[in-house]
This record gives structure tokens, C-alpha cells and sequence, in this order.
């Protein structure tokens, strides 16, 4: 036995158990971000449980600052997780690289039980095998070297300084069966897979065992990833039935592509979370769109992660590879940020605002850009017009202020040196003295204003400007 226990997650929960279980080698991808909200809302859907695990054990790709990064940016889409870092309980440490302990018992289980041996040959030796077999039309997998190493030629090799890997001995003339629950039965031959490293020469686990042995001891009874890790898993069932160990229902998910159909990479633009955070991407607008994202559904409206968790199903996941389309993501961040509150849009927007902006002005002017912004650099223009000064006018809008006459701009200057930034009164003032209505009213005192012939609501814009500001943008024309 292997001193685990092999009830799965049912002392936490009936419902299932899931995890995202990330490499801190780089920054969290979208297409991660999918699996990890796919995960979650299944979990969540179930009443179950949302594990993290970082899979930290290649300590030369795996670095604290990009666990640091994903528990931060997992946390800002809202995807707590109720077991993991910082939220350690028996099932831990949820940190690959600090579970060692438990992974070498299971060494000297299947070493015991001769379902693994070490492996004495050099990268440049397998390397070596490899090419030869691709030469003689043969798939490369490991040519069995050490398989039937005795135990004096194991000792030998030891003596003279060589680390072995260890690999799991996979049994000859199977059939590896499951059935995925994206893409339905699966069958594999235990002969075309090669025995495979389970423990690299330094000692540390290798993926293909911890990642399968971890879902095991904690409890994880379905594991939705990547389609890269579909041919992984024949070889991880082998190593959960040696160890007599439960199998989690495997689903996985296809990948996310660009819009050429490759690989969502750099580019095709930001990929990352963290960039998309950086650009002002708000985390309900990413997971709308993730959500939505190789999941069908008849949902069109904005969603919490709770409404997304009561309709989310593992039927509904498509088996085509998912299209990144980033018109799709600004239709959600646009309707996200038609619905912040006050407060949100004031944190959201704020470090564009002049230092010391009283705080009126600064609600008369996010209340008038809100519904014009998808991102906040697309305030940035207005908060020139706004508190910049006087613009400068194009020769056709000049020739449209010139053509309104000086009795215009006069009438417009005297209310807005009576009233201040009030458009209200300065429209009727004009009105009353010049008769006009509609856009003859209105279009050349949002040229003189604010320089442009279009742009966000003209009465908040005003009442943003510092005091004064609409005199002596009137009276240049008066
Ligand atoms: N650490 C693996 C990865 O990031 C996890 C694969 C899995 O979810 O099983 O690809």
C-alpha cells in the first residue's frame, strides 16, 4: 500500500474536486486562465471543491515571482481556490516542491515492485537512439537500455558517479482505455508508449508521475486541462494503477488559437492577464469572454461567476479550437464598464485625473467619458480637452465657429460669465439670442469647448472644467 488515502475528496465535499495546476514558468495565459475558470465553475457548479497546485518541481524553470504573479492574478479574475497556496490544509503542501517526501516513498513502492528502474543512459545517448529510430521511420521512444540492468551493472554505474533518472516500466501488450469527457473514448497501446521518466537525475519528480500522484492524494475526481495533455494521460493511468491509486475523470479542453488558427503567442498581442490587467481590462469583462470561449451556451448577458457556475457543463465543451477574437473581449469590457458603480469607475480611471481634481468635477467628468471608454487610455484625449486648456480648433471647425458669429460666442460668454460652466444656461442664453435650435445650437459650442465635432455628453464635460474654463473658451470667439 502506499500510505495514502485513496477516498478522494470526499471528507471536504460530495461535489467534485477540480484544480488548476500551473508551472510558474512564465505569466498566467489566457488559454491558462480558461482552465483555470473551467475548473473552477465546475467545481463551484458541483458544490465541489476548487484546488491550486503549483507544479514547481523543475526548480530551473520555476521561479517564486511567477507563482507570486499567478496567485495574483487568479485572485483578481476571482477565482479563489479552496485548497492551496495560503489555504493549506491535510491534503498539502499544495507547492509540487516541497512534497518530496511523499513522492520518494512512491519511488521505493514502484522500484519495489520492479514496475520501475533506474536509467543510466546520457541525454546525448537518447538523443542518439532518437535520431535513429526517426531514420529507420520509427516513432522515437525509449529503447528499453537499462530495462534488464542487473543489479551489479546498476551498482557499477552508481560507482562511477552516474545519477540515474528513474523510469516506470511500462507493461507490454495493453490497451490503455478512458473516456475523456470532452472527447469521449480513448484508447491507447501500452506498446507504443516508451518506459518514461518518473524521476529526473537531481531527484525531482518528473510531471508525468507527481501531477498524476497529487490529483490522487488530493482528492481531485476531475481534472479539466489542455489538449496537449491528452496523450500524457494513458501514461498517467498506467502510473495510478500500479500505485493502486484512484483515476480523476479526465476532460480536455482544446486550445486557444489566435485568429490566423496558430497558437495563441506574443504575436498575436497581449496574451497574458497580467497585460490585459495592465491595459485596464476589467476581470468580469475576461471572464465573460473565457467563459464563452469553447463553452456554447445561450447566455448572452454580462454574468457573475456565480450565474456562470450554475449554467457551466462539461457537455457543452467544444472539441474545435477556440478563436481569441479581441473584438469579442471589448463588447464585454465595454458592457462591464457601462456598469461600473461610481466608486469602481473612480478607481478604475483615476490615476489619469489632474493631481488635487476636486472630487465633484472628477464624478461630472468620468460620469460624461464612461459610456464613450472601453480601455482608459481612451479617456486620455478627453482628460487633455478637459483640463488642458483652451483647445486648438481644425480649419473646418474654426470656419463652423466663425460662420455661428461673434452675437453667438457674446451671448455664450455673458451667461458663462454669469453662470460659470453651465450649459444649460449658456445654451439658452444663446438660444434666446440667436434663435437657434439642435445642432445649430449646440455644434459650434462643443467646437469651441472642446475642439471636437463629436465626443462624450457636452454638460458633465463642462461642469468637469475648472472654473472659468468655458468663458474664456467662448469669449476667444466673441
Ligand atoms: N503543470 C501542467 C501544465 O501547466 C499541468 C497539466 C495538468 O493540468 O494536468 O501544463
Amino acid at each position: 500500500m502506499t500510505g495514502m488515502d485513496s477516498t478522494g475528496g470526499e471528507s471536504f465535499s460530495r461535489g467534485p474536486t477540480t484544480r488548476f495546476a500551473p508551472s510558474p514558468t512564465g505569466e498566467l495565459h489566457l488559454g491558462n486562465a480558461r482552465t483555470a475558470l473551467f475548473n473552477f465553475l465546475l467545481a463551484r457548479h458541483g458544490e465541489g471543491r476548487f484546488l491550486l497546485r503549483i507544479e514547481d518541481t523543475d526548480a530551473e524553470r520555476s521561479d517564486a515571482e511567477h507563482t507570486a504573479a499567478l496567485l495574483e492574478d487568479l485572485s483578481w479574475l476571482g477565482l479563489c481556490w479552496d485548497g492551496g497556496p495560503g489555504r493549506e490544509d491535510e491534503r498539502g503542501p499544495y507547492h509540487q516542491s516541497q512534497r518530496g517526501a511523499l513522492y520518494e516513498r512512491l519511488f521505493v513502492t514502484l522500484e519495489r515492485q520492479g514496475r520501475a528502474y533506474p536509467c543510466f543512459c546520457t541525454p546525448l545517448e537518447l538523443e542518439a537512439s532518437r535520431h535513429a529510430q526517426r531514420s529507420s521511420g520509427r516513432p522515437p521512444r525509449y529503447a528499453g537500455t537499462c530495462r534488464d540492468l542487473t543489479s551489479g551493472e546498476q551498482q557499477r554505474r552508481r560507482a562511477q558517479g552516474l545519477k540515474p533518472t528513474t523510469r516506470f516500466r511500462v507493461p507490454p501488450g495493453r490497451r490503455i482505455e478512458f473516456i475523456d469527457v470532452v472527447h469521449g473514448p480513448q484508447s491507447f497501446l501500452s506498446d507504443d508508449i516508451g518506459d518514461f521518466v518518473i524521476r529526473r537525475a537531481d531527484g525531482s519528480a518528473a510531471f508525468f508521475f507527481c501531477n498524476a500522484v497529487d490529483d490522487a492524494s488530493m482528492g481531485v475526481t476531475q481534472v479539466l486541462r489542455g489538449e496537449d495533455h491528452l496523450a500524457n494521460t494513458p501514461r498517467q493511468l498506467l502510473v495510478l494503477e500500479a500505485l493502486d491509486l484512484p483515476a480523476p475523470r479526465y476532460g480536455h479542453v482544446s486550445l486557444v488559437v489566435g485568429p490566423d488558427g496558430s497558437p495563441l503567442s506574443k504575436r498575436h498581442g497581449a496574451t497574458s492577464v497580467r497585460e490585459f490587467r495592465e491595459r485596464g481590462y476589467r476581470p468580469e469583462a475576461l471572464t465573460n469572454y473565457l467563459f464563452r470561449l469553447g463553452h456554447s451556451g445561450a447566455e448572452h448577458a454580462l454574468l457573475s461567476l456565480s450565474a456562470m457556475a450554475r449554467t457551466f457543463d462539461v457537455a457543452r465543451l467544444g472539441r474545435a479550437p477556440s478563436h481569441f477574437d479581441g473584438q469579442q473581449l471589448a463588447i464585454w469590457q465595454k458592457e462591464t464598464v457601462h456598469r461600473l458603480s461610481a466608486e469602481e469607475a473612480h478607481a478604475w480611471l483615476g490615476a489619469l485625473l489632474p493631481p488635487g481634481l476636486d472630487r465633484a468635477c472628477a464624478s461630472a467628468f468620468i460620469a460624461a467619458v464612461l459610456p464613450n471608454v472601453v480601455l482608459p487610455q481612451d479617456a486620455r484625449p478627453w482628460v487633455d480637452i478637459v483640463f488642458g486648456g483652451p483647445p486648438a480648433l481644425s480649419p473646418a471647425a474654426e470656419q463652423t465657429v466663425k460662420a455661428a458669429g461673434s452675437a453667438y460666442f457674446a451671448a455664450a460668454a455673458q451667461a458663462a460669465a454669469q453662470c460659470g460652466n453651465d450649459l444649460p444656461a449658456i445654451a439658452a442664453a444663446v438660444r434666446a439670442a440667436t434663435g437657434r435650435k439642435g445642432a445649430q445650437l449646440y455644434l459650434p459650442l462643443r467646437l469651441a469647448l472642446t475642439g471636437c465635432p463629436h465626443g462624450p455628453e457636452l454638460a458633465p464635460l463642462l461642469r468637469a472644467m475648472p472654473a472659468g474654463q468655458a468663458l474664456e473658451r467662448l469669449k476667444r470667439f466673441a
